[in-house]
C-alpha cells in the first residue's frame, strides 16, 4: 500500500543525508520523482515515460495553490510566471529559474517541460508562441549542439540562458544566449561518443540528388565521424530528425541558399577531416598521395581554391613590421591547423544559427514599452573526469558562480525574514564559496588572468604556465600543486577535488584564426562562409557583415573580437550573473539515479553524491541552523495552549510566550508575527504534548 511521504523535505524534522536520501528513494519508487526542499524542486530523473505532463495536468498547475497540489516542475513554471505578473509577491519583477545537475540528469527536458508550461499560461494562441517552443524546445539547436556521450545520448555540449521577454502577461519575444559550444567534438570523440547529430542526420536524411550536390559519399569513410555509422534502425530515426531540422530551418526563415551553403560547409568539414599529412625522406611535407581527392573536395565544398586551402594548411603567415612571413608547418601542425580549420568553422556556423533564431523571436514593440523577463539556464553541471582539461575548469567555474548565487539567496533570504520580524540572530555559518571565485577571477592574479598572460607570450608553453600557478598560489587554500612531469594542478571546489592537466590551455585560451586562414574563407565564393569569416566588430562594437543580404547580429559573434576564450567567459558570466541578482530566481535541482539510463533503479551512493555537490546538503543544514519552523502566534497557541491547561488564551505573542516559558525549550525567538523555531524544537513540543496525553 502506498503511505503518504513528505512533499517538502524542509518540513521534516529530522534533517540529514539519510533521511533525505531515505524520502527521495521511496518517493522515486512511487513514480514520485518531483520533491520540494522549500522553495527548491528536486527532479529525479524517471528515465521512463511518466503521465504527469498531459494536458490536463498542466491545466491543473495553472494559477494554484503550491501546497495544493504535488510537487512539480509545472508548479515552478506557474510560480516564475505569475510572480513576473506580480502576483505572488512584491518582489523583483523578473525571473530567473536556474536548473543544475549533472549530464544527463534532466536539465534539458526540464527546460522544455518549463517552457512548454509558461507558454501554456500566456496562451493567446499567437504564432510567436509556436515559434518558441518550436525553436527553443527542439530540433534546430539541439541537432548543431547536441551529441551522444557515455552519460547521454542527447547530451548538451554547450549551455544556453533562454531569456523570455513580456509585456504584461503575453509573450514578445525570446532570446537564446549560447556558452561554450565544445567544438573539440568536431575533430575528436573519445570511445563510445558521437559528433553533433546534424552530421549522422545529414547523411542519413539527405537525398541521393543533394548528396551528389554537397559533395557527401559513404558515412563510414569520414575519420571525423570515427568510421562509425548508426544500424539500421538508427538511421531510420536520424532520417526523420533530418526532416524534422529542415522544417525548423524553413521556419525560422533561412533562404534556400543559406541552407544549401549551411550542408554544404558541414560536408567540407567532413571531407576536410580526411586530408592526410606526410614528410617525406627528404624532409618535404606534404598531402598523402591517398588524401589528395580530399583536398579538392574540401577546396570545392568549402568554394576556396586548392592551392590557397593547402598553403593554409601547410603553412603560417605572420605580419612583421608590415613583412608577411612564411613559417613552413611540421605534419603535426599541420594537422592541428586542419583541425582548427573545422573547428572554428562549425563553431561559426553553430553561432550563425543561433543568431537567426534570435533575429527571428526579437520582441517587436516599441522602444519605451516595459518588458519583463523570464530567464531558463540550462547549463552543464560540475565535471570530474579522468583527465580535466580547459573546457572542465570554465565549466566548473561557472558552477561555483552559480553555487555563489545560490547561497547568496538562501541566506539573504533566510536573514532577510529575520529582519522583517525584528528579531536578532547569530549569522550563519556557510560554506562560502567566495575564495574560490577570488582564485579564478581576481584581477590582476587570479588564474584567468595569469592564463591570459601567459597566451599573450607567443613562445610560453603550459609548463610556464601551470609553474606560474604554482609559484602564485602554494598558499591559497584552494590551491594543490601536483609535482609531476605532466603540467597538472589542482583546485578544490566546493563539489570536490579536481586535478586539471594544463597541456593545451594556452592554445584553447587563445582560439586565435590564423591571419591567412581568416583570409582563405573572407574570399570563398560560398557567400554564407565568406560572411562568417569577414565579419569584423567596429570601433564602436557594432557587427559589420560584408556582405549586407547575411545579416548577422552582434551578439554571437564576440569571439570576433580579440579577446581569449577565458576572458570572454568570465565575461559573459559576469553579465549573467548581473541580470540573475536583480532577478528573483528559482531552482531546480536536477538528480540522475543511475549511471546506465534505466528505469526504476536509484543508485544510493550516486544520489548522495550529488545531493552532495548540488549543495542540497549544505541548503538542508542553512535550513537547520536557521529557525526553519515559522508557526504563526495563531498557529502555536491553538495547537499548543493544551501545554497550560487553559483552554481560552488569546491568540497572540504573550499568550505564546507564556505558553513557551512553561516549558523548558531555549533558543526559540519571537518575532513580530511569528515564533521562529529550531527543527527540533517541534520534536520536543510533540514529546511535551505526548506526555501530557499520558498523564
Ligand atoms: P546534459 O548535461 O548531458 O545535456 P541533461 O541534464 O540536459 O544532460 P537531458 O538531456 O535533459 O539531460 O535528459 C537525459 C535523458 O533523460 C532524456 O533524453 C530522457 O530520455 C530522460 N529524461 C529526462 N527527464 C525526463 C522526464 N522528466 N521524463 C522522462 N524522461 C526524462
Ligand atoms: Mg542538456
Amino acid at each position: 500500500m502506498e503511505y503518504k511521504l513528505p512533499e517538502d523535505l524542509a518540513n521534516l524534522s529530522e534533517l540529514h543525508e539519510t533521511s533525505l536520501l531515505e524520502v527521495l528513494t521511496a518517493r522515486f519508487k512511487q513514480n514520485r520523482i518531483y520533491t520540494y526542499i522549500g522553495d527548491i524542486l528536486v527532479a529525479v530523473n524517471p528515465f521512463k515515460y511518466l503521465s504527469i505532463y498531459e494536458r490536463d495536468v498542466s491545466e491543473q498547475y495553472k494559477c494554484h495553490d503550491k501546497r495544493s497540489l504535488p510537487p512539480h516542475v509545472f508548479a515552478v513554471a506557474d510560480r516564475a510566471y505569475q510572480s513576473m505578473l506580480g502576483r505572488l509577491s512584491t518582489g523583483p519583477k523578473n525571473q530567473c529559474i536556474v536548473i543544475s545537475g549533472e549530464s544527463g540528469a534532466g536539465k534539458t527536458e526540464s527546460t522544455k517541460l518549463l517552457l512548454r508550461h509558461i507558454m501554456e499560461l500566456c496562451k493567446a494562441n499567437s504564432q510567436l508562441e509556436q515559434q518558441i517552443l518550436q525553436v527553443c524546445n527542439s530540433h534546430d539547436i539541439e541537432a548543431f549542439g547536441n551529441a551522444q556521450t557515455v552519460m547521454n545520448d542527447n547530451s548538451s555540449r554547450f549551455g544556453k540562458y533562454i531569456q523570455l521577454r513580456f509585456h504584461n502577461s503575453s509573450v514578445k519575444g525570446a532570446k537564446i544566449n549560447e556558452y561554450l559550444l565544445e567544438k573539440s567534438r568536431v575533430v575528436h570523440q573519445d570511445d563510445g561518443e558521437q559528433n553533433f547529430h546534424i552530421f549522422y542526420f545529414m547523411l542519413a536524411g539527405i537525398s541521393a540528388e543533394d548528396k551528389e550536390m554537397y559533395g557527401l559519399l559513404d558515412p563510414r569513410r569520414y575519420r571525423y565521424l570515427n568510421g562509425r555509422f548508426g544500424q539500421e534502425d538508427g538511421v531510420q530515426i536520424w532520417r526523420s530528425k533530418y526532416s524534422d531540422v529542415c522544417n525548423a530551418m524553413d521556419m525560422v526563415g533561412f533562404e534556400e541558399q543559406e541552407k544549401v551553403d549551411m550542408m554544404t560547409i558541414l560536408a567540407g568539414i567532413l571531407s576536410l577531416g580526411n586530408i592526410a599529412f606526410e614528410t617525406t625522406d627528404s624532409d618535404v611535407l606534404r598531402v598523402t598521395e591517398a588524401s589528395r581527392g580530399w583536398l579538392k573536395a574540401t577546396a570545392g565544398q568549402f568554394g576556396v581554391q586548392e592551392e590557397d586551402l593547402l598553403k593554409s594548411l601547410t603553412c603560417t603567415t605572420s605580419v612583421t613590421r608590415g613583412e608577411a612571413i612564411q613559417r613552413l608547418h611540421n605534419q603535426q601542425q599541420a594537422e592541428d591547423a586542419r583541425d582548427s580549420i573545422a573547428k572554428v568553422a562549425y563553431g561559426r556556423v553553430f553561432g550563425w544559427i543561433v543568431s537567426k533564431i534570435n533575429e527571428l523571436l526579437a520582441p517587436q514593440v516599441d522602444a519605451d514599452v516595459e518588458l519583463n523577463e523570464i530567464g531558463i539556464l540550462d547549463i552543464f553541471g560540475f565535471e570530474n573526469f579522468a583527465v580535466n582539461r580547459f573546457e572542465q575548469l570554465c565549466i566548473n567555474l561557472a558552477n561555483e558562480q552559480l553555487q555563489y548565487f545560490f547561497n547568496h539567496h538562501i541566506f539573504l533570504m533566510e536573514q532577510k525574514e529575520y529582519k522583517q520580524e525584528g528579531i536578532e540572530w547569530e549569522t550563519i555559518v556557510y560554506k562560502d564559496n567566495k575564495p574560490i571565485l577570488d582564485l579564478f577571477l581576481t584581477k590582476p592574479i587570479g588564474i584567468l588572468s595569469l592564463l591570459d598572460e601567459q597566451s599573450a607570450f607567443p613562445q610560453a608553453t603550459d609548463r610556464d604556465f601551470v609553474d606560474k600557478l604554482n609559484s602564485k598560489f602554494k598558499t591559497a587554500p584552494n590551491f594543490e600543486v601536483v609535482r609531476s612531469h605532466t603540467p597538472l594542478f589542482t583546485i578544490v571546489h566546493y563539489a570536490g577535488k579536481v586535478q586539471y592537466n594544463g597541456s593545451g590551455f594556452l592554445e584553447k585560451n587563445r582560439d586565435t584564426i590564423p591571419a591567412n586562414i581568416r583570409e582563405l574563407f573572407i574570399n570563398s565564393v560560398t557567400p554564407l562562409l565568406s560572411v562568417l569569416f569577414a565579419a569584423t566588430i567596429s570601433r564602436t562594437g557594432t557587427l559589420m557583415p560584408r556582405k549586407a543580404k547575411l545579416q548577422v547580429s552582434e551578439d554571437n559573434f564576440n569571439s570576433t573580437r580579440k579577446q581569449s576564450v577565458g576572458a570572454q567567459f568570465k565575461h559573459s558570466l559576469a553579465v549573467l550573473m548581473e541580470k540573475m541578482f536583480v532577478a528573483s530566481p528559482h531552482f531546480v535541482r536536477c538528480i540522475k539515479p543511475n549511471r546506465s539510463k534505466q528505469p526504476d533503479v536509484l543508485d544510493s551512493q550516486l544520489v548522495m553524491d550529488q545531493l552532495r555537490y548540488n549543495g542540497l546538503l549544505e541548503t538542508i543544514r542553512i535550513r537547520r541552523d536557521g529557525f526553519s519552523w515559522r508557526p504563526t502566534f495563531t498557529e502555536f497557541v491553538e495547537r499548543y495552549n493544551i501545554l497550560l491547561v487553559k483552554p481560552n488564551l488569546p491568540l497572540d505573542k504573550e499568550s505564546c510566550v507564556t505558553i513557551l516559558n512553561s516549558t523548558e525549550l531555549s533558543g526559540w525567538k519571537c518575532g513580530l508575527s511569528r515564533l521562529f523555531f529550531k527543527y527540533w524544537h517541534q520534536e520536543e513540543l510533540a514529546r511535551l504534548l505526548e506526555r501530557m496525553g499520558r498523564a
